[in-house]
């Protein structure tokens, strides 16, 4: 019986399916030297492809990541390890446009890691006593009902603006928070009624006579 040419064509197909499953490693080399060959005509192919099926692509990838988690996630971190500026980069910006989530995101993580964020928060209040300070002056100033905007910036303008020197001795040593006009005569915590005060200075004001600012750039 005369075989048809599709016959012949099917025929010519299986034997080279058995002969690639024969042969696999023949059929591997073959396929590396031939994609290396054309490397970069494929992949600018795949990237107009890629640019052109955009939600495909990404459906695809979701489910290879899916049902490929080991190697998705080997395969993340190399790539991430290899492009770590970008990464940084694009959490800035993400981090920048979503805040709530990062609040969020932050509470679940204190939640989860209680004792982990507890000996965070110990090693964070010996190396910045500042910010705590800084927090314990609003939560001062918001209990006696005044205005409270002083930011940390604005703090350091201060400090830099008189020469990090105390305004009522001179002396230029660790600063603290001097309220020109204090909470309880409703002054602000803001830039214009906050000074650099030694810690002496700031005491002595609460017990001794009024102190007198000096001028620190005249000393
Ligand atoms: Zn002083």
């Amino acid at each position: 019986m005369a075989r048809s040419p599709e016959d012949r064509k099917a025929a010519r197909a299986a034997a080279s399916r058995r002969w690639r499953a024969a042969h696999p490693e023949v059929v591997r080399e073959t396929n590396r030297l031939q994609y290396a060959a054309h490397r970069e005509v494929r992949l600018s192919a795949a990237r107009l492809w890629y640019a052109a099926n955009l939600e495909k692509a990404r459906a695809t990838s979701r489910r290879w990541n899916a049902a490929h988690q080991d190697r998705a996630r080997a395969a993340k971190r190399q790539w991430n390890a290899a492009h770590r500026e970008t990464v940084r980069e694009a959490a800035r910006r993400w981090r920048a446009t979503n805040p709530e989530a990062v609040r969020a995101a932050k509470h679940r993580w204190y939640a989860a890691n209680k004792e982990a964020a507890r000996d965070y928060q110990r090693r964070r209040r010996i190396a910045h006593p500042e910010i705590q300070i800084a927090q314990a002056q609003r939560r001062r100033a918001a209990k006696a009902g005044v205005l409270s905007t002083l930011t940390a910036a604005e703090w350091e303008a201060i400090k830099a603006h008189h020469k990090g020197r105390c305004v009522y001795c001179g002396k230029r040593t660790k600063m603290t928070q001097d309220h020109l006009v204090p909470f309880d005569k409703k002054g602000p915590h803001s830039m214009g009624n906050v000074l650099p005060s030694c810690q002496s200075c700031n005491s002595h004001k609460l017990t001794g006579p009024p102190l007198k600012p000096v001028q620190p750039l005249l000393l």
